[in-house]
């Protein structure tokens, strides 16, 4: 059978198989998700970001479990930028692959950056389109927020989970950075260790304050590690969906998501199609070459690699040198 017909069907060795395609941004990656593309659309896509140590990894075990006691089935992106390791082999998965291992409605995945950043987004957005082609009806995406990546979350899902811890200065700085904006469901885990009624009311002043939006978004206490609270937040996550669907925001959303996955594919090709021109047996790459006092105008250079492979000799084709 072929890797898209496995894949639809439920195998879980073509889909492990696909995704690394997709890590090694092979070419065959592009053309699957394509093909797959009409059986995509269907899963609920969550992204649970926060900083380090506030127990996201914990939480979405937790989650995991609820959603299976739902009876939907879901697989785990977890994306760490940080981390060189890929294909579900760092030991955070093992643990938590320990857990699920026996349940097929389970599917857990890790990816870190290999190469460059850009690689890990168009990555995670193709394994996306793959666990929901495979049928997951809930699609997880844990990020580490840091910087941009939090914001980039919500351009890839449709509910975003923001977990927190109390009394971290954590809060205060997500508020201070607007990263408030981003959240449709607020998490303070570790509720055992206190003050977690008082984070709550800052987040709930903060909410209060901002501008009035059709959707409030609940503040959830759990503690991940005593298993609290973990249903409120999968209720949380349900009901966000329901509005979504409800109010016609999921169709605005997936629309703002097609055009940033449009604009991306664009820029990779675009990136890709550069380095061949500068790399290859071109006009311009001739002179980069030969340059000698460094005296080259990149913006000039930029122009006329933007004006094709096709202006040097050779399409830009030849070997890296
Ligand atoms: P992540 O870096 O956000 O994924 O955080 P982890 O899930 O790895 O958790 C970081 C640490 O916090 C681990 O030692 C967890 O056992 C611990 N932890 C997670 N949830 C809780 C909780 O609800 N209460 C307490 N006290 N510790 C927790």
């Amino acid at each position: 059978m072929s890797l898209a017909g496995g894949l639809r069907s439920g195998d879980v060795r073509a889909l492990a198989k696909a995704i690394s395609l997709v890590e090694d941004r092979d070419p065959e990656a592009t053309r699957l998700v394509e093909e797959l593309q009409p059986s995509t659309g269907n899963a609920h896509l969550v992204g649970v970001t926060g900083s380090p140590g506030t127990g996201k990894s914990t939480l979405v075990d937790g989650l995991v479990t609820v959603i299976r006691q739902a009876g939907r089935t879901v697989g785990v992106i977890a994306v760490d930028p940080s981390s060189p390791f890929t294909g579900g082999a760092v030991l955070g998965d093992r643990i938590r692959m320990s857990r699920h291992t026996l349940d097929q409605g389970v599917f857990i995945r890790s990816m870190g950056a290999r190469g460059h950043l850009g690689g890990l987004a168009a990555a995670t957005r193709e394994t996306i389109h793959l666990l929901d082609a495979f049928g997951r009806q809930v699609v997880i995406v844990e990020t580490v927020g840091v910087g941009q990546s939090e914001l980039e979350i919500s351009s890839i899902c449709d509910t975003v989970v923001l977990v927190m811890m109390p009394e971290s200065g954590d809060a205060v700085q997500s508020i201070k950075a607007g990263i408030l904006e981003i959240a449709d469901v607020f998490v303070v885990n570790k509720s055992d260790l206190g003050g977690a009624e008082k984070t709550r009311r800052m987040i709930q002043d903060a909410i209060s304050l901002g501008q009035k939006q059709a959707w409030q978004p609940p503040v959830v206490l759990t503690s991940a590690l005593k298993e609290e609270g973990i249903e409120g937040v999968f209720k949380a996550i349900e009901r966000h969906r329901a509005f979504l669907i409800e109010s016609g925001t999921l169709q605005i959303r997936r629309r703002q998501r097609l055009k940033q996955e449009v604009i991306a594919l664009v820029a990779e090709r675009a990136r890709e199609d550069a380095r061949r021109t500068l790399e290859g047996d071109t006009e311009v790459a001739r002179r980069l070459r030969d340059d000698r006092n460094g005296k080259l105008n990149p913006y000039a250079l930029a122009e006329e690699v933007m004006g094709g492979p096709s202006r040097g000799k050779g399409g830009g084709d030849g070997p890296s040198q």
